[in-house]
């Protein structure tokens, strides 16, 4: 999909919504912003226009806002960038990179997980390589099947108490926590969204899971054992995500994963977006609640060693341990 179909998909231009064919023949009204040249955007939850400069600029200054309220990032920080290929997180590592620049002692290095989803990582891992080298970023690549012997194709073929995302959740964010230590980086960036943030919320609450809302401050906990995450992305709604990759004019990719996402999730975002449609907002109102709770909530620990990896764990056995217990159990009774 190029600009133009996408920005026709979801009509970037009008206040509505929706572009009508009048509107097309119209000149579009100068940006809000500059002043000076045609808007391509209307940002429904603030009123403004924006020309595509002032547009990423603007995204560009929220990042950069959202790093500093929540101290993200040190001066001389090395951050791993989890990228997985697609648009979220290739724009943050644009961003970034650029950031990157004022701050001379910091150091960016990026890390993919290949989780092993044929016809779909590989691809996507192929593109996160060549951005990187088109950046001068340095990047690793660390995968499912290297650190845990198995990839999600297998499990996902395996019969199986939960659904394939619930183990991969799982695994992954383990696997960018050793990636990162690999690395001897000292945060982990990852790109979640408003989107996932404002979903990840409702999930939490649909679920009643009071400890999972408490771990969403976006400026990472401190724990040991964890490289601490940093979630700058996650004021940036996924819809001007996808504007801002169109911009850039970067590939990424579009393919979404065969083991499509949970379908609460997929619920919860499709109520999300409705709401959205009627109540510009509502998406920043849902995270902002979830933080609100989150800062009222004492701080997590994580005081104990998992008894059969040595990984932090609040149990007596870590969950990547018990998944992996799971895996062998239906293996060992299949053969
Ligand atoms: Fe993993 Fe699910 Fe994402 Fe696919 S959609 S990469 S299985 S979490
Ligand atoms: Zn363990």
């Amino acid at each position: 999909m190029n600009l133009s179909e996408f920005s026709d998909s979801i009509g970037f231009i009008s206040g509505s919504g929706s572009i009508r064919s009048t509107e097309l023949s119209e000149t579009p009204p100068l940006c809000s912003k500059c002043g000076r040249r045609p808007s391509i955007y209307y940002r429904p939850y603030s009123g403004e226009r924006l020309c595509g400069p002032c547009f990423k600029e603007s995204l560009r200054e929220r990042v950069e806002r959202t790093i500093s309220k929540y101290d993200m990032l040190r001066f001389d920080s090395r951050v791993a960038v989890g990228i997985s290929g697609g648009k979220d997180s290739l724009g943050l590592l644009h961003m970034l990179k650029d950031i990157e620049g004022k701050y001379p002692r910091s150091e960016l290095v990026a890390v993919s997980i290949d989780e092993g989803v044929s016809g779909y990582r590989n691809e996507a891992i192929a593109i996160a390589t060549e951005a990187c080298g088109r950046l001068g970023v340095e990047h690793h690549v660390l995968s499912f099947r290297d650190l845990f012997g198995v990839t999600m194709d297998g499990i996902a073929s395996e019969p199986r108490e939960l659904s394939p995302c619930s183990y991969c959740g799982v695994l992954r964010r383990r696997a960018l926590n050793e990636a990162a230590r690999r690395v001897d980086a000292d945060r982990l960036a990852t790109a979640h969204n408003l989107d996932d943030m404002a979903q990840t919320t409702m999930l939490n609450v649909l679920r009643g899971d009071m400890n999972r809302l408490a771990l969403m401050h976006p400026g990472g906990n401190k724990l040991p054992g964890f490289v601490r995450r940093v979630k700058p992305y996650c004021e940036v709604p996924e819809r001007e995500s996808t504007l801002y990759a169109y911009l850039m004019g970067f590939r990424f990719q579009e393919l979404p994963c065969p083991y499509a996402p949970e379908a609460m999730r997929n619920d919860v975002r499709g109520f999300l977006n409705r709401m959205e449609e009627k109540r510009p907002g509502t998406k920043f109102i849902v995270y902002n609640t979830a933080l609100k709770l989150t800062s009222k909530r004492k701080v997590i620990t994580v005081a104990n060693r998992c008894q059969k990896c040595g990984e932090p764990t609040r149990g007596e056995t870590c969950r990547v341990c018990q998944i992996m217990e799971e895996l062998a159990k239906v293996h060992h009774s299949d053969s």
